[in-house]
């Protein structure tokens, strides 16, 4: 697969962005989602992450800062916080096939780091694909102005390779993935899932948990047909579609509020090259599935 440009890299995040604002996923001004882009000219990791200050929904792919690996900027105008710094470099460092990570405290996930015990339970076939991807962080070390949090992350991580989703006790959730595009279906689908527990649980009855060949069935699906594609090389559709899902809800959001910052991109330097956004012309479908 072909590495994508920065250009395309700052319009999926910022796509990103505003679409976690229009799912009422982000927390104020706070929260990032970040990307590790190919090391610099000077062989040091970059990546492009949300200036502190901006809300999510006006954000502009031209608005998303380049760093280092010290959280120095290199490009762009505005403050990366430290909270960022801290996690989203460590949590990059710490998996480097998570070329995006994004951080939230969208409610029903960080709900269930608030509760005794709590952990997304294999009760609806939503929270199947998060099968054996999980990670649990208990305990809490305050807010993440430190390096000692994202020394945590990094520790947890490691300790575990294998997961995409950790959750942080007390906190709220990372999310890391391939692409933007895989990143922020993870995102959407994982508040889902928990939504659906956290509504179950709320009935005071009891989960009822689907058994364990189940479990591993729906998940061997999901794999097997991700598999699939990546094997008869369509794994370039299926991001190519999922990022086409992320610009139609993106149009979509445009159309609803025209005037909105970062929907008059036709003269956005970031997208030098390529053909503004206008209402109604996405591209692919917008089927979740
Ligand atoms: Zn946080």
């Amino acid at each position: 697969m072909t590495q994508p440009s920065i250009t395309s890299q700052r319009r999926d995040l910022a796509a990103a962005l505003r679409l976690a604002a229009k799912f009422e996923l982000n927390e104020g001004i706070c929260n990032h989602f970040s990307v590790a882009l190919p090391d610099g000219p000077d062989g040091r990791p970059r990546y492009l992450i949300n200036p502190y200050g901006v809300h999510w929904s006006e954000m502009k792919p031209s608005d998303l800062l380049l760093i280092d690996e010290r959280g120095q900027v290199l490009e762009g105008e505005g403050e990366v916080e430290a909270t960022a710094r801290n996690i989203h470099i460590a949590a990059h460092k710490a998996n480097p096939r998570h070329v995006a990570v994004l951080h939230v405290h969208m409610p029903y996930a960080t709900a269930l780091t608030m509760v005794e015990g709590g952990r997304l339970e294999m009760a609806h076939q939503t929270a199947c694909r998060f099968h054996g991807r999980t990670l649990y962080v208990d305990h809490f070390g305050g807010l993440a102005l430190d390096a000692d949090e994202g020394e945590a992350i990094v520790a947890a991580n490691k300790a575990q390779g294998d997961a995409d989703i950790t959750f942080l006790a007390h906190h709220g959730v990372t999310i890391g993935g391939p692409s933007v595009a895989v990143a922020f279906d993870d995102l959407y689908f994982l508040e889902r899932a928990c939504r659906q527990q956290v509504l179950a649980m709320s009935t005071g009855r009891p989960l009822r948990l689907i058994p364990q060949q189940e479990i591993e069935a729906t998940r061997a699906t999901a794999v097997a047909v991700s598999e699939a594609k990546r094997a008869d090389d369509a794994n370039t559709l299926l991001e190519s579609r999922r990022a086409d899902r992320l610009r139609a809800h993106d149009r979509e959001l445009c159309r609803l509020a025209p005037d909105l910052a970062g929907c008059a991109r036709a003269s956005d330097p970031a997208r030098d090259g390529e053909p503004p956004l206008r209402p109604g012309d996405a591209a692919g479908g917008a089927d979740p599935g």
